[in-house]
């Protein structure tokens, strides 16, 4: 079907001036101008950013052309706003006769495509995912009327979590003669590929994507369209001048040029989402966990209100989706941290083994709603149980090295550890995991030049957090002894008594184990050892210098287990009064 976009504008826009600026007559740099236009302060307050007074000027220019580079399209084919949201409701106010058309969409699916089409007095035409999720391409193709200028299809969607393969877009795309937006808000986490190339093809093709979620950027809300040079200068016409604010453009700027990081954090949450879907799939209550191309999984449950409700109780905020079509007993779960994603296990294994639905019955009148706000009142209801949470966050920032570290002394052994270092990596999983102490690091050196400011600051930057997560020391063992192992033997003491002190008697006869120079492993314990003002004694006999230094690390875990672990006394383990 040709598409003809001028038959799209509705007529009270067809003949709109756009809102002009003075400054729009002048090109170039500002440094010699002087700004008496535009009612601004000609400066900034003290200690704010010192362009923040102006309005924006080239700024949505430039992150156009790095964003335009990135993407393989034209700058002309941006358009950028306040967060996809305000895209969204943008384009159905550039497109949609107010009282007359109706925009299309396929729930369950985003909720804001149904609320913004309210906003701006548009119809609903809803047409239904089939039982798999996917588009009905055939139902959609019959429900279109020259009354629907717009379809929105969410690709990956949500709630479901499901990318839609081309052969369900491409017919819509070619048959349909309105804009099909491709609101692409999760495709970064997806396997399935994006459809900007198809812009070139179709010219009723808008993609939507957003710095909100595999660039972390929700806070500072930017939102990006693409499509032809025709629909952007028009939605440019009808957007409100100076709609995003330069601190927000400028850092997602900065965030364009982090590529790096983005793929480490996506590679982080996709192993996190499967470590979870496997987690959740054991619950006796879990029917379904829904396969995810997103950062979030679809569960199907068989109460979602309850389990959303005792979650509730906890401080465990998801979304609770049992009212959507097709989604009875869902619950839609962001993937968190490694910490936070067992914060939501333990309270959920805690409702499966109170006797889930049957036991829950009175916990019930909380909230039977299906979207509770996140108010003051709904956070005050928050229980938190038991002793004082023992767990640390610290990053470390050296000309040499960038590294945060989260530990859970309380934690179950879950680690998600990138030092860039493979054999080091090993290891400090074995922390974790003998340690029943949940790590989370991501370190960030110059291995360039070798290992050892890596290791080094990795060490101290353990022993900062470990010493910040116990707090006062109260309750906690302080001595810890190990045994030996396989044909090598370790033997780990540790006394967290506040004085530093490393005895290291360990010998290697390779001068390299895992590409790691042999003498690093005894400065990562002194590392951490000082900065955790710890006294360590680290021995260890044998042949196999790998199977040594596992040993130690293994036997250091299981000793910081001991000294960590918690005694029912609530007293401190000295004479002194403190540690
Ligand atoms: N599209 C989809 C599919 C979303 O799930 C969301 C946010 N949950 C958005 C758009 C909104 O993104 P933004 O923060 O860019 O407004």
């Amino acid at each position: 079907m040709s598409f003809d976009l001028q038959s799209l504008i509705p007529k009270h826009l067809a003949q709109l001036k756009p809102y002009a600026s003075a400054r729009d007559d002048f090109q170039g740099g500002r440094e010699d101008r002087v700004f008496l236009d535009a009612n601004e302060l000609p400066q900034a307050l003290h200690g704010l950013p010192s362009y923040i007074n102006r309005y924006p000027g080239n700024e949505p220019s430039v992150l156009k052309e790095k964003l335009a580079a990135v993407k393989g399209v034209d700058p002309e084919q941006i358009f950028l706003g306040n967060g996809s949201d305000e895209v969204i409701d943008l384009v159905m106010r550039s497109f949609g006769r107010p009282g007359k058309d109706q925009v299309m969409i396929f729930p369950p699916t985003f909720g804001i495509y149904a609320v913004r089409a309210r906003v701006n007095n548009l119809g609903v035409r809803a047409v239904d995912l089939d039982s798999r999720f996917l588009v009905d391409t055939g139902k959609a193709l019959d429900a279109f009327t020259p009354e629907t200028p717009l379809m929105f299809i969410c690709h990956p969607n949500n709630p479901t979590g499901n990318a839609q393969p081309r052969e369900k877009i491409i017919p819509l795309l070619e048959g349909f003669r309105g804009i099909v937006v491709a609101d692409e808000a999760y495709i970064d986490f997806s396997p399935e590929k994006s459809l900007l190339p198809l812009l070139e093809r179709f010219p009723n093709l808008m993609v939507i994507q957003t710095f909100s979620k595999a660039f972390g950027l929700a806070g500072a809300r930017v939102g990006v369209a693409y499509a032809s040079t025709e629909i952007i200068e028009f939605l440019d016409k009808v957007r409100c001048p100076y709609n995003l604010g330069t601190a927000s453009i400028r850092l997602a700027e900065q965030a364009l040029n982090s590529h790096a990081d983005l793929r480490l954090n996506v590679t982080r949450t996709l192993r996190m989402r499967e470590q979870l879907a496997e987690e959740l799939t054991r619950m006796p209550l879990v029917e379904k966990v829904y396969p995810s191309d997103a950062n979030f999984l679809l569960v199907k449950t068989s109460d979602a209100n309850a389990l959303y409700s005792h979650l509730a109780r906890q401080g465990v905020v998801v979304r609770n989706r049992n009212n959507e079509p097709g989604c009875r007993g869902c619950l839609r779960i962001t993937i968190g941290t490694a910490e936070e994603n067992q914060h939501l296990v333990r309270a959920w294994t805690a409702f499966e083994k109170k006797g889930g639905v049957n036991g829950l019955q009175t916990a019930r009148s909380l909230t039977d709603r299906d979207e509770p706000t996140v108010t003051g009142g709904f956070k005050e209801r928050r229980f938190v149980s038991g002793p004082k949470a023992r767990k640390a966050t610290h990053r470390r920032t050296t000309a040499e090295t960038d590294i945060t570290l989260h530990i859970n002394l309380d934690g179950t052994g879950v680690s998600n550890i990138h030092t860039g270092i493979g054999f080091f990596d090993h290891m400090l999983h074995q922390v974790a995991k003998h340690g029943m102490i949940d790590l989370e690091i991501i370190a960030r050196g110059d291995l360039e030049v070798d290992c050892h400011h890596t290791i080094e600051d990795t060490g101290i930057t353990l022993g900062t957090a470990l010493l910040e997560a116990l707090g006062d020391k109260r309750g906690v063992e302080r001595y810890g002894f190990t045994l030996p192992m396989d044909d090598s033997e370790a033997s780990v003491l540790l006394d967290l008594g506040n004085r530093f002190y490393l005895k290291w008697d360990a010998r290697f006869d390779a001068k390299q184990i895992g590409n790691i120079p042999s003498g690093m492993f005894r400065h990562f314990f002194r590392s951490f050892a000082e900065a955790a003002k710890c006294n360590l004694h680290v021995k260890a006999t044998g042949d196999d210098d790998h199977h040594k230094t596992e040993a130690i690390f293994k036997a250091f875990a299981r000793t910081l287990r001991m000294a960590v672990s918690r005694n029912d006394s609530d007293t401190m383990p000295t004479t002194k009064g403190m540690l």
